[in-house]
């Protein structure tokens, strides 16, 4: 199962006073009556021995933890190729690819690509007032739309924090190369020896790692450049984020598609690349972007249960995106539980696995 909701929304809720229904119960319901305050955020309260809810969730959000406790997926940039701030484009968003993965217990930020949505996560942060932010941040490879916003992520220019910045290596060198050719003074003013966070930049490998609550591994998807698509493993779940991979039309290179069937079997959430309808690729074949149509053919039988489709084309509009959303609705049931086009500023919960044990500590911790 999988609950969706807007989160954006969401933390615009702001209740004032609280009221203690049930006391002596482990959960406690309260209810917060009032306006919302200068944050936009509901700050809420600690009962004795009852956890602490997080300065980011709402009422409901903490009560939706207590009763099915979640990894949650957050869009903050899903827009292919270039940012467009379009009227037209507003209801799906205008940033570029920028994702976060949450889970209880996590106490690091878990990042995919540094797009233009990652400044929206970086002043949510801000607005929060969270200090000492540690986490990582995948990047599935350096093309302008996956590293557009990374220096406007405000959380680098506090010497409080901590990330580790992944991405796997490219013709020209490593994460800290790639990323130094594209911040230097020709481009942009901030070069990244002006940011005064603590960074470790890592070359990512396809091999499995763990990270303690999560681990990552990678599939080198069918890019121009070297690009991952990455599986994370999380709360007893399988995620896998794609948002640039081509699947061919013909079988010319079969080995590669039924590689790609095989790295996302039985996935519960797949969020991969869909630029185009099918009439667009045959225009654009080798642009390194998939149709919409062929993603669902190549998905259908790999047993993934949720499939979001995502960096949408920049000059395709809400109009467009809200009918192909219908269309999409014909295949939910079977062979998937959930098809949707992604939206900036959508949150995905999967309820974590009643069996997994969520680990205490980070094994590899960003430090
Ligand atoms: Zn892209
Ligand atoms: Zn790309």
């Amino acid at each position: 199962m999988v609950i969706e909701k807007n989160f954006l929304d969401e933390n615009h809720i702001q209740f004032e006073q609280t009221v203690k229904l049930c006391p002596g119960l482990k959960f406690v319901p309260v209810v917060y009556l009032g306006t919302r305050d200068d944050n936009g955020v509901g700050s809420l309260l600690q009962f004795n021995s009852f956890r602490i809810v997080k300065d980011n969730e709402s009422l409901l959000d903490a009560v939706n933890e207590q009763l099915m406790p979640s990894v949650r997926i957050r869009f903050w940039g899903v827009r292919g190729s270039t940012p467009c701030a379009n009227f037209e484009n507003i209801e799906y968003g205008g940033n570029t690819s920028c994702m976060e993965i949450d889970a209880p217990g996590m106490d690091e930020l878990l990042i995919f690509d540094s797009g233009t949505g990652i400044r929206n996560l970086g002043n949510h942060l801000e607005r929060l007032d969270k200090m000492n932010n540690r986490g990582r941040i995948f990047i599935t490879h350096p093309h302008w739309d996956h590293i557009q916003g990374f220096p406007f992520f405000k959380p680098f220019y506090s010497s409080k924090n901590k990330f580790s910045i992944h991405l796997p290596e490219q013709y020209r060198g490593g994460a800290q190369e790639i990323l130094s050719g594209h911040l230097t003074k020709t481009f942009f003013p901030v070069t990244l020896d002006m940011l005064d966070a603590t960074i470790e930049y890592v070359t990512q490998k396809e091999e499995r790692e763990d990270y303690g609550h999560y681990s990552i591994e990678y599939f080198v998807a069918n890019h121009s450049t070297k690009t991952a698509i990455y599986k994370i493993r999380i709360g007893g779940r399988v995620i896998v984020y794609a948002p640039d991979n081509e699947l061919p039309l013909n079988t010319t290179p079969i080995r590669f598609v039924e590689k790609f069937q095989e790295f996302i079997k039985d996935a519960d959430v797949l969020i991969h690349d869909a630029q185009y309808t099918l009439q667009q690729y045959k225009e654009r074949e080798g642009w390194g972007h998939s149709a919409w149509e062929r993603v669902i053919e190549v998905v259908k039988p790999t047993g993934v249960k949720n499939l979001y489709l995502t960096h949408h084309d920049p000059d395709t509009n809400d109009e467009v995106l809200r009918r192909r959303d219908s269309r999409l609705k014909q295949y939910e049931g079977a062979p998937f539980d959930k098809v949707s086009l992604t939206r900036e500023g959508a949150e995905i919960r999967i309820p974590v696995k009643r069996s997994e044990t969520i680990m205490s500590g980070n094994r590899a911790k960003v430090s």
